[in-house]
């Protein structure tokens, strides 16, 4: 194993030109939706959910890759998070999302992969508890990683930010 680098970043997780590739909290349908998965679909152009149609449904802690169509980014991993409090045990399926978000990256050579804060939204996870979460599963993966050598957060607010810097400090 070597080094794999991880910072946390305020931003728009459709704005990373940087990154081979980037997360999409997305529905099971992989469809356009609100949050995360508005801003990529948009960014990326109807080809997007065209090339999603047939990869859909998935189920919570999964995650499909396709192409990055009209974004910066070679992919796209799309992760379906659990809706907290309804999806059991959420901790598990949460940490299964970067886990096999990873995976994918890994299997497919790619450097760097930026994730937002999957479920943290719509799916009502308290924040500083998904950021322990994604910080514990990060250091699960990161040794079983080959290619992949940079991860990014890409948070919203500047408080969303902090937590993410804490968990991971
Ligand atoms: P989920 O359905 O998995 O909860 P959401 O897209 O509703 O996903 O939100 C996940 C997190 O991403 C929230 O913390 C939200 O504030 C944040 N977020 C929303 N839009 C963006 C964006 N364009 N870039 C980065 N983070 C975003």
């Amino acid at each position: 194993m070597t080094d794999v680098f991880i910072e946390c970043v305020q931003g728009d997780i459709a704005d990373q030109p940087d990154m081979d590739a980037v997360v999409n909290a997305a529905n099971a349908r992989l469809m356009p939706g609100s949050g995360v998965a508005g801003a990529i679909h948009s960014a990326a152009g109807p080809g997007l959910a065209e090339e999603c149609q047939p990869l859909a449904p998935i189920s919570p802690g999964q995650a499909v890759m396709t192409g990055g169509h009209d974004l910066p980014n070679r992919k796209v991993i799309h992760c379906l998070g659990p809706v907290f409090g309804v999806d059991e045990p959420s901790d598990r399926l949460l940490g299964d999302c970067y886990r096999n978000a990873l995976r994918l990256a890994d299997a497919e050579g790619l450097e760097s992969v930026a994730f937002p804060a999957i479920s943290t939204g719509v799916f009502g996870y308290p924040l500083a508890e998904a950021a322990k979460v994604a910080a514990a599963a990060i250091r699960d993966a990161a040794p079983g990683l080959s290619s992949v050598r940079r991860i990014r957060f890409v948070l919203f607010s500047e408080s969303d930010l902090n937590e993410f810097r804490r968990a991971l400090a």
